[in-house]
């Protein structure tokens, strides 16, 4: 293969616009987290994010389910997310299954199931149907803004929008800042701290630290309007048959998806669409991005034209919007003090240092911290792990967990003066549990306690 040509640029200065203690690099689930957290400890904190909105791939990428935030009955995904939850309810953009309906006697019951499974609101990790209806929260995208808006601006954290990370400033082992591409030119913001939220590891690869490249499915999520989800569900359920036959049809003009391609939105007649899936397609590679817009796209259109025909609800459907967002799960996962495994999240390993928590998996501090750059930690879907843990444990409630955590740890080294990689993790655990977060460190009755192997 030919090498690929290139130009040597000039060197470039950047304005240094702003500094902070934290910088958090990256306003989706786990920045808005990390960034909130930080400034309510007491940090000055700048928050950057290259599009005009806060959310990532909550609001831009329209993910809408909060899942994996839930151990049986136990809800094991508190503080912020739990907050953003709530906010989201109470401007009805938000929808959660009640106590009542999780409770063991009426649960994974046929009712339940019609009841909530159009939702998305069920744990699809068992092997038993009708599966169990379990604690998550379907939510309005714009709702998700929203509430990021109110929480970032409520904790005093200065955002820069529109500022689209470039490089890492690295000196002496740490970091010292980094630098934004924006319309002003280049900008330098200087921190103490610096969190990597930006999900595919922008800032620690820049600024060299070890990473592995995984890569999973991409997706173009779409939402469709007009859709009768009374008529649609009242179908499903009355013609299981002619049902099943016309959802294998729909499945192979999708070619990829969950079991469930469509559900329930927040909006009377609006539904979310969690699919195709597109693997083998890179989510850092320009040209597969650009091919899974044009593919994704032409795919739903072909959906909605078989929908529209025959499916009864979806006579007078319409694609409301595509994501701005390409969904791209995995791309880069930071190589850390601790790699977490596969092994680990399946047989809820529980470490000395949790500081925070999914589904029913445990997630150590060393686990947000590189292994050779000073002052810099990540949170979010890059963390450290394998590719294969990383599938099973980067939802938006344990990604929110990792942010709450990081900006709790930037503020304990911090206030105590010492490297973020010495940050005291008892500390760090009564914080995160102070301010309402569940930091993990009690295991549940069902966790596996290896830490003597450690
Ligand atoms: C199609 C799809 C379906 C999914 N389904 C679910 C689901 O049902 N439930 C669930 O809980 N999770 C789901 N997930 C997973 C979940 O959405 C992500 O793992 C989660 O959003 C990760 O949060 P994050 O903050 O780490 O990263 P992201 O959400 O990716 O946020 C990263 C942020 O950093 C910003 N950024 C990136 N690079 C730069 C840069 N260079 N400069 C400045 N800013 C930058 C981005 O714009 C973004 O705001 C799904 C993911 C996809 C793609």
């Amino acid at each position: 293969m030919s090498e690929i040509p290139s130009i040597k640029e000039a060197a470039r200065e950047a304005k240094i616009v702003d500094r902070s203690d934290v910088v958090v690099v990256g306003g989706g689930p786990a920045g808005i987290s990390a960034a909130v957290s930080a400034a309510r400890n007491g940090a000055s904190v700048t928050l950057l994010e290259r599009y005009p909105y806060l959310g990532g791939l909550a609001s831009g990428g329209m993910v809408l389910i909060l899942d994996d935030m839930h151990n049986e009955l136990e809800i094991t995904v508190q503080g912020i997310c739990m907050e953003m939850i709530e906010r989201m309810r109470s401007w009805n953009l938000c929808v959660t299954p009640p106590d009542r309906d999780r409770q063991p006697d009426i649960n994974a019951t046929d009712e339940m199931w019609r009841k909530w499974s159009r939702w998305g609101l069920f744990d699809f990790h068992t092997q038993s149907m009708p599966h169990p209806v379990c604690f998550a929260a379907a939510f309005d995208p714009d709702g998700f803004k929203r509430a990021s808006n109110t929480l970032v601006e409520e904790s005093g954290v200065k955002l820069r929008a529109h500022s689209w990370f470039s490089s890492a400033i690295v000196e002496d082992g740490a970091i010292k800042g980094v630098i934004s591409e924006t319309k002003e030119g280049r900008q330098a913001v200087l921190g103490d701290v610096v969190i990597d939220a930006t999900g595919d590891l922008d800032v620690a690869a820049s600024a060299g630290e070890a990473y592995e490249e995984g890569s999973f499915i991409l997706t173009t999520v779409s939402r469709w309007g007009g859709v009768d989800t009374d008529k649609a569900e009242a179908f499903q359920f009355a013609e299981p048959e002619k049902f099943k036959q016309l959802d294998h049809q729909a499945k192979r003009l999708i070619g990829g998806c969950w079991a469930y391609w469509w559900l329930k939105t927040p909006l009377p007649g609006v539904i979310w669409l969690n699919c195709p899936h597109m693997p083998k397609l890179s989510g850092l590679k320009v040209d597969d991005l650009t091919e899974a817009e044009f593919e994704g796209r032409r795919r739903i259109q072909a959906l909605l034209e078989f929908s529209r025909e025959n499916f009864p609800g979806f006579e007078n459907s319409y694609i409301v919007d595509f994501a701005p967002q390409t969904g791209v799960r995995q791309t880069r996962l930071l190589q850390g003090e601790y790699v977490v495994t596969k092994e680990d999240v399946m047989s809820r390993r529980h470490f000395a240092d949790t500081v925070c928590r999914g589904r029913d998996y445990y997630t150590p501090y060393r686990a947000l911290v590189p292994k050779t750059i000073d002052q810099l930690l990540v949170a979010g879907r890059h963390y450290s792990a394998t590719p294969q843990a990383q599938k099973s444990s980067r939802e938006i409630p344990p990604c929110m967990a990792m942010g709450e955590a990081a900006g709790v740890a930037a503020t304990v080294a911090l206030n105590a003066g010492v490297k973020v990689r010495e940050a005291d993790v008892t500390a760090i655990q009564r914080q995160m549990r102070n301010q309402g977060a569940d930091p993990g460190d009690t295991p549940s009755s069902n966790a596996t306690l290896l830490e003597a192997a450690e």
